[in-house]
């Protein structure tokens, strides 16, 4: 599977009736701590604590989860933050292994990524590493990334694929990039560059993240349909496959609605107390895929989902807030 088929898997909408739980993935936010500051990354202005995952807690979550799933177990360790800030990362790819999972796999930034640590996530049994560089020069790196670490990335992406060359193993090398006016100029040479230590390169069109970054969308986008690389656009629609297809678990143990948020803002239910399939299969889950099976069209006002479809931030007096009474007071 290439990187644009796993986002394309995770986009398609998924009947409950009959799709079983194959194929759903545990995302778990490792942490939500970043050594980077992206101009177009939400966690970049969260105000939420930075913390790491209970690594009991992230192992009880990942046991869980291979329980009550079907065979085609995926899991990624990677929501907000940097993961390799993480010091039990390759335990917990290590563990995903022992419990079944068939495909194990992160997206990093790179900077942290020496050759001892990716040679002991690559041992581990981690399936696939994406690493998002967005920028073709160390100058626009720097003002993008707001860190000096370029060499650094670039470095991690070569040794990653001499390794794999090197070992034989089935490991699945990606890049992927925002596409912004402040790199347009360096994309295709950033292409060009990255093609030959990857599988895959794709350029994301920048997205307001369940409405955090709405007012920046649109004087950072700029049209990449014009240059030889592979774009993709994450857009979002009622009903969300994102709320069948996808177990979403914050580094604070909340079940969240989705990954695309830094604040807590689509935690639902707290998996410090109750079990992951309660709280995947329970009522408050429910509730929320009824009212986006409702409106098929329409406005959710009642969620913040309404900001990520429509583009608008959304009114909380709207929100319900039996439903999201868990973030709104952890805001
Ligand atoms: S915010 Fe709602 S609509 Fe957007 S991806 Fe998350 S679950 Fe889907």
């Amino acid at each position: 599977m290439n990187l644009t088929e796993r986002y394309q898997k995770k986009l398609d909408r998924m009947q409950t009736a009959d799709a079983g739980l194959d194929g759903v993935l545990v995302q778990i936010e490792v942490t939500n701590a970043c050594n980077h500051k992206c101009v177009f990354c939400p966690n970049a202005d969260s105000r939420r604590k930075k913390k790491m995952i209970d690594f009991k807690l992230a192992q009880r979550v990942m046991r869980e989860c291979a329980e009550f799933l079907g065979d085609d177990k995926r899991i990624c360790f990677h929501m907000n933050g940097e993961p390799l800030l993480y010091k039990h990362l390759s335990e917990l790819v290590r563990y995903s292994k022992e419990l079944g999972y068939n495909y194990s796999f992160l997206t990093t930034n790179g900077s942290l990524a020496d050759e001892k640590f990716l040679t002991e996530l690559f041992e581990a049994g981690l399936d696939s590493i994406k690493f998002s560089i967005n920028a073709g020069s160390k100058e626009t790196y720097k003002k993008i990334h707001g860190a000096d670490d370029y060499d650094h990335a670039i470095n991690a992406l070569k040794f990653s694929w001499e390794y794999r060359k090197k070992t034989q193993k089935d490991i699945k090398i990606f890049v992927s990039c925002v596409g912004i006016k402040d790199n347009y100029e360096e994309l295709v040479q950033l292409n060009e560059l990255a093609k030959q230590y990857s599988d895959e390169v794709v350029f994301y069109y920048p997205c307001s993240y369940a409405g955090q970054k709405t007012d920046q969308v649109e004087k950072m986008y700029c049209d990449m349909s014009k240059l030889p690389i592979k774009t993709f656009e994450i857009k979002h629609s009622a009903p969300c496959p994102v709320l069948w297809n996808s177990i979403n678990v914050t580094c604070d143990g909340y079940l969240s609605l989705c990954c695309s948020e830094a604040d807590n803002r689509l935690v639902i239910e707290d998996l410090n107390h109750m079990s992951v399939k309660d709280a995947w299969m329970g009522s408050k889950m429910q509730r929320v895929r009824k009212i986006h099976e409702q409106i098929q069209e329409g406005i959710i006002e009642t969620t913040p989902c309404y900001s990520c479809i429509t583009g608008k931030q959304y009114d909380e007096n709207k929100i319900d807030m039996d439903l999201f009474e868990l973030a709104l007071r952890k805001q």
